[in-house]
């Protein structure tokens, strides 16, 4: 392994690969390292339909070796510190790698353990999430052994990645319990941190319909934060009018997203914005150009980009950032290259066969790649994210082709 390389990309998930295999596309003899610990990379999308039994989960996860370009080399291991006043990462194992240019990218950090009795009972008790590989199918045994009862569903009011995730497994546990005659004898209440469904007005007027139609209560600005597994029942912080109050909710199965931040190791170095207590890299939200780094972008679920942290965002950013980074090289000034316009798409499952494709920008404004109504639940999209998306993610996204 060589200590120097002319661009070093911290995380080769979702984002990283793209870049790396994008950037080599473009030139095939820039030096590219990319660090990234994981043996295997995942098509976290996915989860949802696993927890809602309609995708195998294996079919998520394919070995991080298939996808590094050929070109690049990988560096197995973490980013423990980071020092961009030297340009410098120092990895978990103590190396020093130095670059002329870096893109962070290491997504984002599950904070289970800010939920007081979580990580003691996730993956049992009937406290499920499918927010992670190894859990996504105890989600589906929840739903199938669910009898009737009490199902909860909740979100945190901070970001998350993939806003809309814990939105699509209750309609699918809805739906689920709908086509087992059971739905009548289940009481689903979705509690979120939010003040409403999702940002976009259009979408949101959608879904508070598709929620009443399956007679699911809605509870908003409402955050858990405390679970007894053992005895089955959820503590739930509810705000109204600056108050807030405490309610203890029994329950027989509950969907959990957990809070989120920016991994620890960002969030303790300089790249982050000054107090931000989530560590998110401060990045200019268009050209993707750290604010006082200029050899560092950043990209992906890490990235101070606002509310869009989705995979399909990182496949607007990934062009953006390469075209920009290239221009740097080029010793040309990133910004004004190219822009990111605040897109991103949440794929809504509301039922098996049933999909709301909603994609927008940061000012909640609807940016349909189809000219269809986005706010109508469609056959044809849920065909489109079962079955043309993985594979699309697979063969095209990751080698940089789409
Ligand atoms: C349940 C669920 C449903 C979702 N649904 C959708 C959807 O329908 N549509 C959509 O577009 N998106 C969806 N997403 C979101 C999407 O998966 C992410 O937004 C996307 O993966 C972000 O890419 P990324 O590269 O920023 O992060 P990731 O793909 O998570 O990659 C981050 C990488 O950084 C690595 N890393 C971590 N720490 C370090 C370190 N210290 N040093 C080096 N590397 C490190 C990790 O190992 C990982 O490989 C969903 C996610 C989940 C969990």
């Amino acid at each position: 392994m060589k200590s120097h390389y002319q661009i070093l990309i911290v995380g080769g998930g979702n984002a990283g690969l793209s870049v790396a295999a994008q950037l080599l596309m473009r030139n095939p003899s820039l030096d590219i390292a990319i660090l990234e610990p994981s043996d295997k990379h995942y098509y976290q999308p996915a989860w949802t339909l696993v927890g809602g039994g309609a995708f195998d989960i294996y079919d998520t996860v394919r070995p991080e070796a298939d996808f590094i370009p050929d070109r690049a080399e990988w560096i197995q291991d973490s980013a423990d510190k980071l020092k961009p006043e030297h340009n410098l990462v120092v990895t978990g194992s103590g190396k020093e790698v130095t670059y002329d240019f870096m893109v962070v990218c290491a997504g984002i950090q599950l904070n289970w353990h800010t939920i007081k009795g979580l990580p003691e009972t996730l993956g049992k008790n009937g406290v499920c999430s499918n927010y992670q590989f190894d859990l996504a199918p105890y989600t589906y045994e929840c739903l199938k052994n669910f009898q009737g009862g009490t199902a909860l569903f909740t979100q945190p009011a901070s970001l998350i990645k993939c806003g809309a995730a814990p939105q699509k497994i209750m309609y699918l546990a809805a739906d689920n319990f709908r086509k087992r005659g059971l739905l009548r004898d289940a009481e689903i209440t979705f509690y979120t941190g939010k003040p409403g469904l999702l940002r976009v007005p259009e979408i949101n007027k959608a879904l508070l319909e598709i929620a009443r139609r399956y007679g699911i209560n809605l509870s908003f600005q409402s955050e858990l934060i405390e679970i007894n597994g053992e005895s089955k029942e959820a503590v739930i912080e509810i705000t109204k009018d600056d108050n807030k109050d405490r309610i203890t909710v029994p329950f027989d199965m509950i969907h959990v997203t957990p809070p989120m931040s920016a991994p620890d190791f960002i969030k303790d170095s300089p790249l982050t914005m000054k107090d931000d207590p989530l560590g998110w890299v401060d990045t200019d939200m268009e050209t993707l150009q750290h604010n006082q780094y200029s050899n560092i972008f950043s990209l992906g679920d890490v990235a101070n980009t606002g509310d869009t942290k989705t995979g399909a965002a990182v496949h607007k950013q990934a062009p953006v950032l390469v075209n920009n980074l290239l221009a740097m090289i080029k010793k040309k000034p990133a910004a004004g290259v190219s822009r990111y316009d605040g897109y991103t798409a949440c794929p809504i499952t509301t039922g098996y066969g049933s999909l709301m494709l909603a994609e927008f920008d940061h000012n909640n404004k609807l940016m349909p790649t189809f000219p269809l109504d986005p706010a109508k639940e469609r056959y044809s999209m849920w065909l489109m994210i079962k079955y043309l998306m993985p594979w699309l993610y697979w063969n095209r996204i990751l080698r940089g082709k789409y």
